[in-house]
This record gives structure tokens, C-alpha cells and sequence, in this order.
């Protein structure tokens, strides 16, 4: 069995590492390599292309067998800005919560997960368990697609991966797609008493963003519903926008940011192209009329696939006998489930403390859901150590 003192002593060396996703995170892989090779656990990093960042892969057990990955991020959000009790980089106890930056998202899951290893080493397991250590989750799961791309092209499939994303050890199964984008919206300017004579890109920009949310109030009204959703629906807005200088120019640029995120039954791509047409079909070719060179571009933010893990699945009914949970749900929140199932590899999301301790200031973990979080990896090894599927 893990010890719940072994999890926080992790965790407390974890969370003393500032990583950020603007920073390197090597530090910090370099003390989980080195507590792995402590225990004689092979590693492998599969790094970003500077070098500064890496994700780390590692396989106690059979690796030429199905088994299961427990998969985590080791980057945080920052805490610029945000009024912490105290430092957001040293695990602080306080009744019976651990506070400090990444404690709920998620470095908690990843303490637990390290605590087990000595236990998974010591048994003679039948199926083996991987650890996918993450970078760049914060700013899009960038970093785990290079290590998801060597899944898909390994011999041996995984049976199934538990994301550890804070659900507060619920079984959640879902969550939404979603996909972000950058419009540039290049008008012509002029002075202001000639406006007819140039291009608005504040107004062409104005345009489209209601587009948009027409768009996202068609599927309020009628779209298709997902009861598992706190918005069982998919979503659309514009947050953020910037253009012009002063009243009496006519501006020539104006840059905004919109983004979907859509149910499994909603195809995020399509909703996107419904943009994109509008602008090349009706805006683009007004502002032409005006001004040749007036154009809209659009740039890929991010985004992520949706996770839709069918109820009936194997994994699904594995993770509620080893949570002792009874219901499943569905999150709003992103996740790299998303990817891990489009790789065809079936995925959950579970994991100690709560979402909406995460990314704020004062972030926790509670200690009781570090226990919790223990007993399910127990079950899982000793689920893995028999000959059981
Ligand atoms: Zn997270």
C-alpha cells in the first residue's frame, strides 16, 4: 500500500518547482528521473524541439503487453497578479489541505502516481502501468502530442489511459472539443469625415463577431443537448478584441479572438468553416469593392479533440470498481483524454482535488483526496498484478 507521507513528501518537491508553462521544465523531470532511477525504472524523455521542455514516458512492468497509462502535466498556470496566503511554490499544510501552485492540477496525481511506483516495482505485474509526464498542457496540450504520436506508431496498444486532471476522484468520461482562432480583419484608413473612402476593420470585425454569436445563440436554442453538461450545449464567444487608434481615423486593423467548444454531437471544425465562409463570401468581398488589398485572415489558436468515452466501455466500468463509484460525468473543462482516445486509445479522467480550486490563488489539494487518489492507484496495480483483464 502507498503511503499517504510518501504522496506529500512528493508532492512538496514537486510543487517547489516553478513550472510555469513559460518556463523549462527539465528541473523538475530531472528529480522525477532521478527518483525512477532510484527504483530502476527505464524512462524516456521525448522532448520540444528547443530542448527546453520535455515529456517523459516510463513503463513499470511487461512493456511488450497491453496495459495502462496514468497520465499527467507537470506545467502550471502563473500566479501573476494573484494574492496567495502563501509562497505558491512551497507546499504549505493548513487543515488538512496542502496549498501551493499545481497542488489540485496537477501535480497532486502526479505525487501519487510517483508514490506507487516502489509498490508497482516490487510486484510482479501481469500488465504493465506507463507514466506520461507532460509538458505545455496550460497553453493547449501542446507538449503530449509528440508522445501521443509515438503511441500510435508503437506495436503494442495500451488497454486504456486515466488522466489525472482534478475531478475530485469522480469518473468522468467526457468533455468538450474545442477550438480557438485569431481574425485579423485589414481594412484601409483614411480621415474620418472621408470614411465612405476606406475600410473599417473595426466594423467589418464587428460583423463577424456577430456572426459568431448568432451562430452560438442558434445552438442555445436549438442545438443538440448533452444532459451531462453543466451547459449541455455548445458554446461560442468572442474575448477579446482590439482596433483603431482614434476617432477621427477610419482603422485599418482590428484583431480579435473567438473560440467554440462543442458536444461530441457538434463538429467544432464545421462551425469554424461557417465563419470563415462568411467572411470570404459576404465581408471579404464588400471591403474589395472598397479597397483591393482589405482581406481577413484567421490563425489557429488552439484547440483539442472532444473525449466522448462510450459508458459501456471496458475503461469506463474499470474505473468506477477502482474508485468505488457508481455514476460517471461529464466535465467542462479540456483535457489530453481528447488526444490519448483520438490515438484509439480509450481514456478517463480522474484525479484528487477540485477544478475549481484550479488556477487560482490559495490552489489546494486536500490530503483526504490524496488518500483517495492512493487507493485507487493501489487497486489499479493490484488489479494489474493479477491475471485478470
Ligand atoms: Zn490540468
Amino acid at each position: 500500500m502507498t503511503d499517504i507521507q510518501r504522496s506529500i513528501d512528493i508532492l512538496e518537491a514537486l510543487v517547489g518547482f516553478d513550472t510555469t508553462s513559460r518556463n523549462s521544465n527539465l528541473p523538475l523531470i530531472a528529480w522525477i528521473e532521478s527518483y525512477l532511477d532510484r527504483l530502476g525504472i527505464a524512462h524516456e524523455r521525448i522532448p520540444d524541439a528547443t530542448g527546453a521542455k520535455t515529456n517523459v514516458w516510463a513503463t513499470i512492468g511487461p512493456a511488450a503487453t497491453p496495459g495502462y497509462i496514468l497520465s499527467g502535466h507537470t506545467d502550471v498556470v502563473p500566479t501573476d497578479g494573484q494574492s496567495w496566503s502563501s509562497d505558491p511554490f512551497r507546499l504549505t499544510r493548513r487543515d488538512g489541505r496542502l496549498f501551493g501552485r499545481g497542488a489540485a492540477d496537477m501535480k497532486g496525481f502526479l505525487a501519487c502516481c510517483l508514490a506507487a511506483v516502489p509498490d508497482m516495482a516490487a510486484r510482479r505485474l501481469v500488465r504493465p502501468i506507463h507514466l506520461a509526464i507532460s509538458y505545455d498542457e496550460e497553453v493547449g496540450c501542446i507538449g503530449v502530442r509528440d508522445l501521443i504520436a509515438r503511441l500510435r506508431a508503437a506495436p503494442v496498444k495500451p488497454l486504456g489511459c486515466f488522466v489525472g486532471e482534478p475531478t475530485l476522484m469522480g469518473v468522468v468520461t467526457g468533455h468538450k472539443s474545442k477550438r480557438s482562432l485569431r481574425v485579423s480583419v485589414h481594412g484601409r484608413t483614411c480621415h474620418s469625415a472621408l470614411a465612405p473612402q476606406g475600410v473599417n476593420a473595426v466594423e467589418y470585425a464587428a460583423r463577424l463577431i456577430v456572426k459568431i454569436r448568432e451562430i452560438a445563440d442558434r445552438l442555445a436554442r436549438e442545438g443538440p443537448r448533452d444532459p451531462l453538461y453543466d451547459v449541455p450545449y455548445t458554446t461560442g464567444h468572442t474575448g477579446l478584441v482590439n482596433g483603431g487608434t482614434a476617432l477621427n481615423i477610419v482603422p485599418d486593423l482590428c484583431v480579435f479572438e473567438f473560440e467554440f467548444r462543442a458536444i461530441a454531437a457538434d463538429d467544432v471544425d464545421a462551425l469554424v468553416d461557417e465563419v470563415v465562409r462568411y467572411s470570404a463570401e459576404t465581408l471579404e468581398p464588400e471591403m474589395k469593392a472598397v479597397a483591393p488589398q482589405a482581406r481577413i485572415t484567421f490563425e489557429e489558436k488552439s484547440g483539442f479533440p472532444g473525449l466522448e468515452t462510450p459508458a459501456a466501455d471496458d475503461l469506463v466500468a474499470l474505473a468506477k470498481k477502482l474508485a468505488g463509484a457508481s455514476h460517471h460525468a461529464k466535465v467542462a473543462f479540456g483535457t489530453e483524454g481528447g488526444l490519448f482516445a483520438a490515438a484509439g486509445i480509450p481514456s478517463v479522467v480522474i484525479g484528487p482535488g477540485s477544478i475549481d480550486q484550479a488556477h487560482k490563488a490559495d490552489e489546494f489539494v486536500a490530503i483526504s483526496e490524496l488518500e483517495k487518489c492512493g487507493g485507487f492507484i493501489d487497486r489499479l496495480v493490484a488489479h494489474c498484478a493479477s491475471a485478470g483483464s
